[in-house]
């Protein structure tokens, strides 16, 4: 049952093509997309939406889950909730996906980015504690690639300086931390469901918190700021960040396997483990202690001994028909956060030579040996 356009996207020569990712998209989703054309809840209002909710906040064991139109935005709407704006500093890891970034931006706010632990590849604990100013007001631990951040240092952090944790848990749907799951960690949490992440609806996202107050704003601000039951009552400047019926079904199917699908993405990067930990010349992103990942992407980072360089390694899969990437751009490198005096030497070398393999549920172990295979003979023929 493979997908499709990912075998007629195949380069041209290419016996085999394996993506990076794809969704899965193997339970009930068509019946209940089909459910709301054949109802005609098409819009943002209908009761998928409102079973996702509920759902999503029983599988994080969070009491409030609001359906969103994507990550991003979900990020935007923890930042608002809030009350981060203009001349507060939101401390950010320097190496995420700029999403992360750009929503600090969007409420006025200034990040302030902070290096990676070279294990871990996650912010680091001690480099936050050196960016504290009287001006911090939250802190965006990011779970890259769905690795646990070190909540408990974070959690000490925040409570010493009463700072806000926004957790961001786009790329780590169901990876846990001391037996929590991930976006139930931190004062608001935040995930996507674009449709490369572990499930998806094509797009989306949710924003998840224990706290009721927290969740009432988030619902204001992604709806116009009307008040509830007022129609046309317009409390606040707000936005329309809602997440429609249709993609709350594909969402509620995708939740259903959510076990499932985690299942394989782990069985995924432990046939990966079992094949390259210890590779001399690869170094394998580390699970953080306490931790479970989740593995949205299985990471690597291809060391200078490796014989192939990152990139080569790259062109050297793509003739065998396999897609990767390369890890994210240090955000302190980019155009709009471009800062040259900054230097951050962990986050700038995972992202020069970092790579993320296939990792999609829906591989066999067949592919992930393939896989592994290519990638050790880049060794060897070099
Ligand atoms: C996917 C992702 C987001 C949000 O992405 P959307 O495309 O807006 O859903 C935010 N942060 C990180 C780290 C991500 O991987």
């Amino acid at each position: 049952m493979r997908y499709l356009t990912a075998v007629e996207d195949s380069p041209p020569g290419a016996a085999r093509w394996i993506p990076v990712a794809e969704p899965n998209l193997c339970g009930r989703e068509r019946e209940y997309v089909l459910d709301c054309i054949d109802t005609g809840w098409v819009s943002s209002r209908g009761a998928y939406v409102d079973r996702f909710e509920a759902a999503f906040a029983a599988f994080c064991g969070a009491p409030h889950a609001i359906a969103v139109a994507n990550g991003t935005c979900a990020l935007h709407l923890a930042l608002i909730a809030l009350g981060v704006g203009p001349g507060d500093e939101v401390i950010v890891p320097a190496l995420t996906y700029v999403a992360t970034v750009n929503a600090v931006r969007y409420v006025g706010a200034t990040p302030v980015f902070v290096d990676s632990d070279p294990a871990t590849w996650n912010i680091d604990p001690a480099k936050v504690a050196e960016a504290i100013t009287s001006r911090t007001r939250a802190v965006i631990p990011v779970h890259l690639y769905g690795n646990p951040c070190d909540m408990q240092a974070l959690g000490r952090l925040a409570d010493a300086h009463g700072l806000a944790i926004v957790e961001n848990a786009a790329e780590a749907f169901g990876s846990r931390y001391r037996g929590r799951m991930s976006g139930s960690l931190g004062t608001i949490g935040t995930f996507s469901f674009f449709g490369n992440k572990t499930i998806t609806t094509g797009e989306g996202g949710m924003v998840v918190t224990a706290d009721a107050e927290l969740a009432r704003r988030v619902r204001l601000y992604k709806t116009q700021g009307v008040s509830p039951g007022r129609q046309y009552d317009v409390e606040v400047v707000g936005y329309n960040y809602r997440m429609t019926n249709p993609q709350a079904a594909i969402g509620l199917a995708q939740l259903e396997n959510g076990a499932a699908l985690v299942a394989a993405k782990r069985a995924v990067a432990d046939r990966y483990r079992e094949r390259l930990l210890g590779v001399a010349g690869l170094r394998v992103q580390a699970e953080t202690p306490s931790g479970f990942n989740s593995t949205w992407m299985f990471s690597l980072v291809v060391e200078d001994g490796f014989g192939l360089d990152r990139d080569g390694v790259m062109a050297r899969l793509l003739d065998r028909g396999v897609e990767t990437r390369p890890v994210f751009p240090a955000c302190h490198r980019l155009a709009p956060y471009r800062d040259e005096a900054l230097t951050l030497p962990v986050a700038e070398d995972l992202s020069r030579r970092g790579l993320n393999l296939p990792s999609s549920t829906r591989l066999s172990v067949a592919d992930v040996d393939y896989v592994a295979d290519c990638l050790l003979e880049c060794r060897r023929r070099s």
